[in-house]
């Protein structure tokens, strides 16, 4: 019999699925905790469930975790970790300190479609959408390696595009935020797209996550030539669904802007970017781009930087550069893609059995 991955249930799912095999329904609220709270690897390990109970799950499904395959440590201690799936695809999730707290960057797909031009996981292209264990499995593998890291944050930015693969970005902010899951309040979660309109006013109503979205330009030819998702859905288009969004759910936006240079680092893009979107609350992070293998384009000069920063933050526009965290090691923002593994460290396997005290958060 093919076995479940217990991990990519949500506590609904599960409740359902065992009430199908005569078990009562709160008996999924107690895996749930052993899952998530006390990290069971083992059904043998929960111990308030009957053994009986405890074969009946190991008889129906199975727990997942993922293989951690290497580690790649930058000056500023940011950290890369690279992870092997089941089917032998290989993802990647970027740790980033913040002071006491650790801020973790996850995956959503095995490549991507949309093919931004600046980003390394779209030139190398789509492969599959992750399932929700491997999504929220990418938190258990990091603190399993390193368990002294305290993850208070978790940002949808790493490979792939969250929304093109809503349903399990929904499930797996449902596992990250149960009180029986791993209890992240939704406003330490932040989801980052392209620009994905219907699943943007989808996110309006299903989900309290914080938005961020990767914005890059604010005129049209310019934006298509840096993301082909903007063919399909343009700025007024995308505009329009933030302003509902913004109007909805009385919240902030991110704006992630990528700067290239001689691209869209001149003024007349802050200027452009300060008049558009003055009709609701936002903040603009800058990131000077990051050069990868095979990148057409070049870092903007830190002056240009500067000028354009500055334009933002006189018209009363909160706006910071952010730190290039991981350049060195390849994990900085549009640089995954799992290339330069001959170059990671190869790390053991995390110990079986039971984990306990994961994250502080
Ligand atoms: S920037 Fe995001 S959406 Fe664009 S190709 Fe890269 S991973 Fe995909």
């Amino acid at each position: 019999m093919k076995k479940t991955d217990i991990k990519s249930l949500t506590l609904h799912e599960l409740e359902q699925a065992l009430t199908g095999l005569g078990m009562p329904a709160y008996r999924a609220r107690q895996v749930f905790l052993w899952l998530y709270r006390k990290h069971a690897v083992d059904f043998d390990a929960m111990t308030n469930l009957s053994k009986p109970y405890r074969s009946l799950l190991a008889q129906h499904f199975d727990i997942r975790s993922l293989r951690l395959t290497g580690e790649k440590r930058g000056r500023d201690l940011t950290t890369k970790y690279q992870f092997m799936l089941d089917d032998g695809s290989a993802i990647e999730s970027v740790l980033i300190p913040m002071g006491r707290w650790h801020t973790l960057c996850v995956s959503t797909q095995v490549g991507c479609a949309l093919g931004c031009k600046f980003c390394l996981t779209g030139v190398k292209g789509f492969r599959r959408q992750l399932r929700v264990q491997e999504i929220t499995g990418q938190l258990d593998a990091v603190v399993a390696a390193d368990p002294q890291v305290s993850i208070s944050h978790i940002v949808f930015m790493g490979m792939g595009e969250p929304f093109a693969n809503y349903d399990n970005t929904l499930k797996a902010i449902g596992v990250l935020t149960s009180e029986y899951g791993y209890q992240y309040s939704q406003r330490r979660i932040t989801v980052s797209t392209a620009g994905m309109v219907p699943q943007i006013r989808q996110f309006i109503d299903e989900s309290k996550a914080h938005l961020a979205v990767s914005i890059n330009a604010l005129y049209d030819d310019t934006r298509s030539s840096l993301m082909p998702i903007n063919e399909k859905y343009p700025l007024r288009d995308l505009i329009g669904a933030l302003k509902d969004y913004h109007r909805k759910r009385k919240s902030w936006i991110t704006f992630e802007y990528v700067m290239i240079k001689n691209v869209n680092d001149g003024i007349a893009h802050a200027i452009q970017l300060a008049k558009l979107l003055k009709e609701f609350p936002f903040k603009v992070n800058l990131i000077p781009f990051n050069s990868h293998q095979g990148a057409d384009y070049e870092r903007p000069d830190d002056a240009k930087v500067r000028v354009f920063q500055e334009y933002l933050l006189g018209h009363g526009i909160a706006c910071m550069v952010r730190t290039t965290h991981g350049e060195e090691i390849d994990a900085a923002c549009g640089q995954l893609g799992c290339v330069g593994d001959e170059a990671t460290r190869p790390v053991p396997l995390p110990p079986v059995g039971v984990r306990e005290g994961v994250h502080g958060h």
